[in-house]
């Protein structure tokens, strides 16, 4: 059995703390490898590496760095089919969607290309007599980032890609499901040109975060998972003085105005509510038509569609989604779809009987419809993260409005509609952080940046795009007399630019 151990100092090593997770595959069930847990002495020997590697690194010009970046990316296009499959094979995903899953973090690394631009800091001449004032950007130092399960390339690109090319050196800590891109990824960033020490990861559950939350060298955490466990992170971070964003779960609503094209909603919905088995942040797994006509014309379209959806293992390149992470989280979501029946809901479309001929032991399930679903009820307010749409019918505009906007999550939200009027009252309305019109996963580009409200999201700033550079940097102010050869005398009260 292959075991997965950590990657410190450059290279790889074995696990000393003789705890391992399986990792399985959920397409056929089975357990593929055993990854090591890191014990607090595991990680304190990588961020040893790391605090050793750093100075120098941080000192290296912005654009060496960019250059190790570009490599980066050079070598991931070389890997990309060998990455894909094995991140299918451990997350269960369908190997175009594991494309994507690295594409989009290609994205941001492409984006940290620029940080010779992006880092630049401010300057203005003369701001007092010889007075010039000029701010500049530092790293950090060592900083960690904390990931999930459902984006194993995506999520760790976004974290260190940035920060390296700020000039941190990091260490990451993937989900212990899908640790096998991360691994690959560390190692072709060495490949690429990054100083051993630059790029660690860590393997590990509880104990490893708790372990990078107390250690006093780790300046900043990013978080991506379950709210619970961002709000858990964000807290405990902030005790120790870290600097900390952590990203949770999501509940994402799609409007569907009357006018809407219905056609291109039913086939926005499908895509975004199964795709990945719906276990994506962004998923839409609440669809809102308004008024009845609406409702009724969205049910008959979406019920054949939910039927007819292919699911089939990861290796299948034209299924629609394959099977789900675990056998745990398979049962969670059966076990939702079970209470909202209980709830009261219309199960519209039950797939939850579906088996895959020929892997009867993988974690597949099929797709699930509720209608009449309200707002009191736990299958709307919990976030379910399987295969799972549910409609809830609003009488009007103002009623799909307020639900996304009094949620408690408030990651992403989309609204189909002809109407412009409409689609702009709602971007400017609804209190949700990610807003797509007649676009239902609206991930903003890597040039953007990426965040949550309320539940989704603790912290301040965002992930890629300009604020990773300010996430990720501290800000030097200088004030600088110059010639020094200016005379004022003693001032005794607060200094005023003259
Ligand atoms: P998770 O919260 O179970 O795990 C995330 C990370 O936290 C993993 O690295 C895990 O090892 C660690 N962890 C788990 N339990 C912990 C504990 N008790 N103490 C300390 N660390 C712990 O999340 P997951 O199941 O891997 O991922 C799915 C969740 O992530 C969903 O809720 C999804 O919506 C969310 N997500 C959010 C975004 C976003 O940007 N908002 C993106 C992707 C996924």
């Amino acid at each position: 059995m292959r075991t997965v151990g950590h990657f410190i100092g450059g290279k790889e090593v074995e696990g000393k703390s003789g705890r391992f997770a399986d990792v399985f595959e959920p397409m056929t069930g089975e357990v593929k490898a055993k990854v090591a847990l890191a014990t607090k002495a595991e990680l304190r020997a990588a961020v040893e590496n790391a605090k050793a590697a750093q100075p120098e690194w941080g000192a290296t010009n912005p654009q060496r760095r960019a250059r190790v970046l570009m490599k980066f990316l050079e070598l991931v296009q070389r890997d990309y089919d060998k990455l894909a499959e094995l991140l299918a094979r451990e997350h269960g995903k369908t190997i175009p969607d594991a494309k994507g899953d690295i594409q989009r973090g290609l994205e941001v690394a492409e984006f940290a290309c620029g940080i010779p631009h992006l880092m630049k800091g401010e300057y203005t001449e003369g701001a007092g007599p010889g007075i010039d004032i000029y701010s500049m950007r530092q790293p950090l130092g060592v900083v960690a980032g904390i990931t999930p399960f459902n984006f194993p390339a995506m999520i760790p690109m976004w974290k260190f890609a940035p920060a390296i090319a700020c000039g941190n050196a990091f260490i990451l800590k993937p989900s212990e499901r899908d640790p096998g891109v991360p691994m690959a990824l560390a190692a072709l960033m060495l490949e690429a040109g990054l100083p051993p020490g630059i790029l660690n990861v860590v393997n590990g559950d509880k104990e490893a975060v708790d372990a990078i939350l107390d250690d006093p060298d780790i300046k900043a955490v990013g978080f991506v998972g379950s709210s619970p466990i961002a709000q858990y992170i964000y807290e405990r971070a902030a005790q120790t003085g870290k600097r900390a964003q952590c990203f949770g779960g999501a509940k994402n609503h799609a409007i569907i105005m009357p006018d809407a094209d219905i056609d291109q909603t039913v086939d926005a919905l499908i895509g975004a509510g199964y795709g990945s088995a719906g276990e994506r942040c962004m998923a839409i797994s609440v669809a809102v038509p308004v008024g009845k006509a609406t409702a009724d014309a969205l049910m008959s379209k979406l019920i054949p569609r939910v039927e007819a959806l292919k699911i089939g293992p990861s290796t299948d390149p034209t299924a629609d989604y394959g099977p789900l992470v675990t056998k745990e989280a398979l049962e969670r979501v059966k076990n939702y779809v079970e209470i909202g029946v209980k709830e009261g809901a219309t199960l519209a479309v039950d797939g939850r009987g579906f088996k895959m001929q020929g892997y009867e032991n993988g974690f597949y399930m099929g797709g699930c419809l509720f209608d009449n679903v309200t707002k009191d009820m736990r299958i709307y307010k919990e976030e379910i993260f399987g295969p799972v749409l549910s409609v809830v019918r609003a009488h009007d505009y103002a009623e799909a409005l307020a639900l996304p906007s009094d949620h408690d999550y408030g990651n992403g939200v989309a609204i189909f509609t002809r109407d412009g009027d409409a689609a702009r009252d709602f971007a400017a309305k609804v209190n949700v952080g990610m807003v797509g019109i007649n676009v239902p996963i609206p991930v903003p580009i890597a040039y953007y940046t990426f965040g949550g409200w309320k539940k989704s999201g603790f912290g301040d700033l965002n992930q890629h795009g300009p604020d990773s550079v300010r996430f990720y940097t501290k800000t030097k102010t200088v004030t600088s007399r110059w010639p020094s050869g200016v005379k004022e005398g003693a001032e005794f009260s607060i200094p005023l630019m003259k």
